[in-house]
């Protein structure tokens, strides 16, 4: 759904609060965060700052909504029913949610459009997955019967990183609450509200109080607290890998089931049999969309050195052109970047590739936007004259800037694709179905994208090999990650049993 948006904006507000045990609150400290628009560089509203005093009474409300509520045992058509009403709140509220989302993000109005539908989609598919999520019955020898339940793992933290705000608060709150778990969702600081006003829409749409709690705070305070906590029974991560490592490491103290949606370097493999011009398209959306800010974007172009020069000429020209400028503007292709320290950290990549030798094909600096002088802004760039053992091809830079490397055949491009400790997304442009498909097999990524820019749809699973993480997203198997599978065996036969003899 793409509506027009409208000027008004009734959910901006100067101040937003907490949400725990179903309530609007304040911190305990009385501390603030202050979120600013990344276009502008100007203040946008002031966020209540939660403590860990506030992460312990939203685990203690998550907690008592888990052991006592009403919630996970509803009969589940009604928690489908309330995932739905969750869904239509925030498609009536869809232009604001977006303007919310571009006023916090800096992002175009395209994607921040892109991505609030989606999150409504999450919603309304798991609205419908749960209906059919269910335990089996197994073959059991003799008078035995054997049956699994799905019992949900119980109180969840999960915590977001800033690029997708409300679709990530969304990907965790909607598979989560739907098996009947409750939820305390730390959302980025650079980025906290629409996280906030989902979860005021969960409590409108009839989701009981302390089932989603939402704490904005600081990660090594707020975010590790919850990690650590003794009563919180499941960490649901998405942010950079050595933060994951990090929360997987503390998380094993109390044995916490954990699923990490991490960082990436994807490889984007053009062969010499593919549309080149389908694949320029393609391959700019893939580094370009979000402003490069995606853990799926794809980073790493390896072009066939037949259709290298034709291809390359392409995509520059393209690249050259792509517009930065008022994210509200439809004709914006690209949006600004988070802040000043992220701005300053893909910078700071760049200049390590120039002194290492290598050769900007375009932009490859901070971008003056007229009129958006106070905002955070970096031109697309293309990098070529790389080569394996150069940090802007080994890491994630986060940011509208791609390598480019040539390869001779099959064999290599994939060498050349696994050769990280990555593994999220990936892209294959080849008009030979069977080549694509050959190579996709051999691709070590969870996403694989043939002759297409988009990865992330409500029931394909989304997540990562290697140091990209491990769990999926955003599918039905969301929902065996947030559940216990409990096994039971009876015996229905007429003769006692007495193993011992006794
Ligand atoms: P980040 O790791 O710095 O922070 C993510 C979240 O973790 C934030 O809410 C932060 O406050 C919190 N945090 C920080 N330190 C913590 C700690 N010690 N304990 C607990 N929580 C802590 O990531 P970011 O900069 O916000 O986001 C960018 C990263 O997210 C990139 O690496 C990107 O690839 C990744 N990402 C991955 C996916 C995916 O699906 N795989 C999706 C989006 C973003």
């Amino acid at each position: 759904m793409t509506t027009q948006v409208t000027e008004a904006v009734s959910l901006k507000r100067d101040y937003y609060h907490l949400i725990i045990n179903g309530e609007k609150v304040e911190s305990s400290n009385g501390k603030t965060i202050k979120t600013y628009n990344p276009a502008t560089g100007e203040l946008v509203a002031e966020v209540a700052k939660a403590s860990q005093e506030d992460a312990e009474r939203a685990v203690l409300a998550a907690r008592e909504a888990f052991d006592h509520g009403k919630w996970r045992k509803y009969p589940i058509n009604r928690r489908s029913q309330v995932l739905n009403k969750i869904a239509a709140i925030m498609r009536s509220r869809f232009n604001e949610l977006v303007e919310l989302e571009i006023l916090d993000t800096g992002k175009s109005l395209a994607a921040a459009q892109g991505q609030v539908s989606q999150a409504i989609e999450d919603f309304e598919f798991y609205a419908g997955a749960i209906v059919g999520h269910r335990g089996v019955v197994n073959n059991m020898p003799g008078q035995f019967h054997n049956f699994t339940e799905k019992e949900p793992v119980g109180v969840c933290a999960q915590i977001i990183p800033w690029n997708y705000p409300l679709m990530m608060a969304a990907w965790k709150i909607a598979p989560a609450i739907a098996v009947g778990c409750s939820v305390i969702v730390k959302p980025a600081s650079l980025t906290p509200l629409t996280a906030i006003i989902l979860g005021e829409i969960c409590l409108e749409a009839g989701v009981p109080a302390g089932v989603v709690n939402i704490v904005p705070g600081s990660g090594s305070e707020v975010g590790n607290y919850l990690v650590e906590h003794p009563k919180v029974n499941k960490v649901a991560f998405t942010g950079s890998t050595p933060i994951g490592k990090d929360i997987m490491a503390k998380a094993s103290e109390t044995l916490k089931r954990v699923t990490l949606e991490l960082g990436g370097k994807s490889p984007n493999l053009v062969f010499e049999d593919a549309d080149i011009d389908a694949a320029v398209d393609g391959s700019l959306f893939g580094i370009f969309y979000n402003s490069g800010q995606s853990c799926e974007a794809r980073s790493r172009l390896y072009v066939h050195e037949d259709i290298y020069d034709e291809f390359i000429t392409k995509f520059v020209e393209k690249t050259k052109k792509l517009v930065l400028a008022n994210p509200f503007d439809k004709g914006t292709h690209m949006g600004a970047i988070i802040d000043q320290a992220q701005l300053e950290v893909i910078d700071g990549f760049v200049k390590s590739a120039i002194e290492e030798g290598a050769e900007i094909l375009a932009g490859g600096k901070p971008a003056v936007v007229e009129g958006y002088e106070g905002g955070f802004w970096y031109e697309p760039t293309v990098i070529a004259n790389v080569n394996h053992d150069m940090t802007v091809v080994k890491e994630e830079i986060f940011g509208p800037v791609v390598v480019v490397m040539k390869f001779k055949d099959e064999k290599e491009a994939i060498k050349l694709a696994n050769d990280t400790e990555f593994g999220l997304g990936s892209a294959v442009w080849s008009k030979d179905g069977a080549r694509a498909t050959r190579v996709a097999k051999q691709i070590e990524a969870g996403i694989v994208m043939v002759n297409c820019p988009f990865s992330a749809f409500p029931g394909t699973p989304f997540g990562g090999y290697k140091q990209s993480g491990f769990g999926r997203e955003l599918c039905i198997e969301t929902l065996d990650l947030y559940t216990e599978t409990k096994s039971i065996v009876s015996y229905f036969g007429s003769r006692p049993i007495n193993p011992l003899g006794v």
